[in-house]
């Protein structure tokens, strides 16, 4: 566990009066003396929120092996495994696939199938394929400044990468940093991801949160509420997805796949020549 609050993007302590948008609707003052009050109010309301939540950080963050790392390669890596995989699953892949290959020049040189084999039981083999792809591009030219250029990267992996690699100001907004601003009312700087992250995997979860357990709950809107069901993915037996997944165990293991639709989907996808 973390024993300080402490941001990928600086690897600096964290300031208390950081971690807010400046220019969010509460911190503006709208003119005169009581405006100037309620601003004041209003920003040390702000300014007292992200203090605790800070604070639950230092305390309850999870301590996991990305986080200590500035590495953009690493933490490309991590972030593409952690698309479809809980991160206590992701951790030892990703010691192994570091170990196996540890630079973006190292998995640019490697085969396709032994990227692919790698990959297994991560989900999707198209996102080991495209991140081959991109170590590919960065061995060749370097990173590039628009990190959503590269093949495989959407606009949330590149926020990630450019906040806890490159310490740009940008907040990557993945599924828990989503749900805990639209639920505070609150938007949160870029300091404040690994925070927002953690936060939203473990206490301000779905369905039923712990709100007993925030340290936003006081002034929260959302508090003592329960959710309807996010919408989840079709059943995975008998889909597609599944034809797809054994006809490339098939070819990787060398036998003859007999669902051509799967195969031609699968080189479509440049998974096989
Ligand atoms: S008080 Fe509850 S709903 Fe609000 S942020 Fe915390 S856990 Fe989420």
């Amino acid at each position: 566990m973390k024993s300080s609050t402490r941001c990928h993007a600086s690897s600096e302590a964290v300031p208390s009066s950081s971690c807010l948008q400046t220019d969010a609707p509460e911190t503006r003052g709208i003119g005169g003396e009581e405006s100037s009050s309620k601003h004041t109010t209003g920003a040390e309301s702000r300014v007292s929120r992200v203090r605790e939540l800070l604070r639950w950080y230092g305390e309850y963050g999870r301590d996991l092996p990305w986080r200590r790392t500035r590495d953009p390669y690493a933490i490309l890596v991590s972030e593409v495994m952690l698309q479809q995989t809980q991160a206590a699953r992701v951790v030892p892949r990703w010691l192994a696939w570091l170990e196996r290959w540890p630079s973006a020049e190292a998995l640019a040189a490697a085969p396709t199938a032994d990227v692919i084999r790698e990959w297994q039981g991560l989900g999707y083999n198209r996102r080991a394929v495209n991140l081959q792809r991109a170590a590919r591009v960065v061995a060749e030219r370097g990173w590039p400044d628009d990190l959503a250029e590269l093949p495989g990267v959407g606009p949330y992996t590149a926020d990630a990468v450019a906040c806890f690699a490159f310490g740009r100001a940008v907040l990557p907004v993945d599924v828990n940093v989503r749900r805990v601003q639209e639920r505070t009312g609150v938007t949160f700087d870029h300091t404040c991801a690994q925070a927002l992250m953690d936060l939203g995997a473990t206490v301000c979860i779905a369905r039923v949160p712990r709100c007993g357990e925030c340290p936003l709950a006081d002034a929260c809107p959302s508090r003592g509420r329960r959710f309807e069901p996010e919408r989840k993915q079709g059943p995975f037996e008998g889909s597609f997805r599944q034809r797809r997944g054994a006809a490339l165990r098939a070819l990787l293991n060398g036998s003859d796949p007999s669902d051509e639709e799967a195969v031609a989907a699968l080189a479509a996808d440049g998974l096989v020549p």
